[in-house]
């Protein structure tokens, strides 16, 4: 339960897959909910019909789900202000768009694509290229302002086609307090006379955004730098309605800008650098379209959360980790900065390796299952287990588990012929049968009393650990590289250390 009356949304339109800009938005608003006891709703803002994209409602709502970050109110989970989809409130937004006709804070305009693209034209001729239907283009245009109330009354009945313009005062300034940009001031005369109805009598974002945070009771609007642009309109509409009084405050989210250059993220950035920008995988009709999320190039959600948090915020101290908890008790507005944060793909892998450190083997075997299945190896819970809880020191990412440690599942494909034929010789072939003979008859097959009988072994008959350590990796794993080779033993036991040791000593002869 709300212990406040502080409500955010995170308003999402289903045009595509939700790029990571738009998770933090969703995260910081979720931060910010949680910090002050307020609610957290999502609400689909998908009245736009010809840029709705199928499955981009369903990706918003996994893709939440994977990071843990549950809406209070929304669709599908439901609340005391519903309808959460605003193409099921369409209704609703004609009567809004009426009552600001009605106190002459709109109008009706009635010029048809064709005309306002004669319009746009002839101005260009003018040598004006940047039409723009606005507080003095308005006079020459076809509209409830210009035309007489007998024509106006004609062309709104019988089906006929208008749209409905907010009206723009000439000559004001509009000036707002943003929690992020502190103060920010419009020109009246800077702004256009945007369309609130469409002919087709749905709303346009703007109209449908400001009616549903205030029936909502929105308090905070904290999104992405791209809609401050829009935000004096907004206001515009706030006072044309007479909910000033009650209207919520606005915080404007810096840019996420690519990792090396100017300007912001972009989806081709991903496949430019190999990084993922969107939280999980998409599937479109074509490859070129489809990419894999944060969750499957083997992140953490605990992870992907810290580092987004950090993309445009700090706590002001030394701590970089933070839990999704822990970041609900430390986030405020205050510490978001002006600037735009930078995407720094290393950093994010540096926090998903800090995750998988601390995490337990457990619950990376859990996670691991999924990924070992796909490719078909069969392997025991309890053997998985123990190779995460070997291995998770070599892991940045999930998918690590597999690359790191292949041979464990597959057997070695391929030796490290050049190290082989430095250290091979018949001498040493002996020492590794005696070798394979003392570890198949290790009664305690375990990783220390294989390390104090090897050892023992190596001192034993004056060998050097050189001599044999090297060549016993190569056996087990074809490389040098790989964790503890006395677990690497035990995990693979007794019966496949031997066979793979005999099928070693037999290829080495051949180098
Ligand atoms: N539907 C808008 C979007 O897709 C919402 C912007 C806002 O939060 O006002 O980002």
């Amino acid at each position: 339960m709300p212990n406040s009356n502080i409500r955010v949304r995170f308003a999402p339109s289903p045009t595509g897959p939700l790029h990571i800009g738009g998770v933090r938005t969703a995260l910081y608003n979720y931060l910010f909910a949680k910090k002050t006891g307020g609610t957290f709703i999502l609400r689909i803002e998908d009245t736009d019909q010809g840029r709705y994209v199928a499955g981009a409602e369903d990706y918003i709502l996994k893709s939440l789900k994977w990071l843990g970050l549950d809406p209070e109110e929304g669709p599908r989970i439901g609340g005391e202000y519903g309808p959460y989809r605003q193409s099921e409130r369409k209704e609703m937004y004609g009567k809004y768009a009426m009552q600001l006709i009605e106190n002459g804070k709109a109008y009706y305009a009635f010029d048809t694509p064709e005309e306002l693209d004669a319009k746009r034209k002839e101005e260009a001729a003018k040598g004006n290229h940047n039409f723009r239907y606005d507080n003095v283009t308005r006079n020459e245009m076809k509209n409830s302002l210009t035309l007489s109330d007998t024509e106006v009354e004609q062309l709104t009945t019988n089906g006929n086609k208008f749209v409905i313009r907010l009206k723009i005062p000439v000559n004001e300034a509009v000036t707002f307090t943003d929690l992020v940009r502190e103060e920010v001031t419009f020109q009246t005369n800077e702004l256009d006379d945007k369309v609130l109805l469409k002919a087709d009598g749905m709303p346009t974002y703007h109209l449908a955004n400001i009616v549903d945070d205030h029936l909502m009771k929105i308090t905070h609007v904290i999104r992405g730098e791209e809609w401050l642009p829009s935000t004096g309109h907004h206001i515009l509409l706030y006072r044309a309605f007479g909910w000033e009084g009650s209207m919520p405050q606005f915080a404007h989210l810096p840019l996420i800008l690519k990792p090396f250059g100017n300007g912001k993220l972009s989806k081709r950035d991903g496949a430019k650098f190999n990084m993922p920008v969107f939280p999980l995988a998409w599937k479109a009709d074509s490859e070129k379209d489809s990419f894999l999320g944060f969750r499957e190039f083997g992140f953490l959600p605990e992870a992907a959360i810290n580092f987004l948090a950090f993309l445009g915020w700090n706590p002001g101290t030394e701590q970089e980790m933070f839990s999704l908890e822990e970041l609900c008790e430390t986030f405020s507005i205050e510490k978001i900065s002006k600037s735009g944060a930078r995407f720094d793909y290393d950093k994010a892998k540096w926090y998903n390796q800090q995750y998988v450190h601390a995490t337990d083997a457990a619950t990376l075997a859990k996670m691991t299952r999924p990924l070992v299945d796909v490719k078909e190896y069969e392997v025991s819970d309890e053997f998985l287990l123990s190779y995460c809880d070997l291995m998770k020191d070599r892991v940045v990412l999930l998918n690590d588990f597999l690359s790191e440690g292949n041979y464990f599942f597959e057997g070695v494909r391929e030796y490290d012929d050049k190290n082989i034929s430095k250290r091979w010789n018949p001498e040493i072939r002996r020492s590794f049968e005696a070798l394979s003979e003392l570890i198949n008859g290790t009664a305690d097959f375990n990783a220390n009393s294989l390390e104090t009988a090897i050892k023992n072994f190596i001192n034993g008959n004056n060998l050097k650990m050189g001599q044999i350590f090297p060549l016993l990796r190569i056996a087990l794993a074809g490389t040098m590289k790989g964790p503890d080779v006395f677990r690497m033993i035990e995990l693979l036991g007794k019966t496949e250390t031997v066979a793979r040791l005999k099928k070693a000593m037999d290829y080495f002869d051949k180098i």
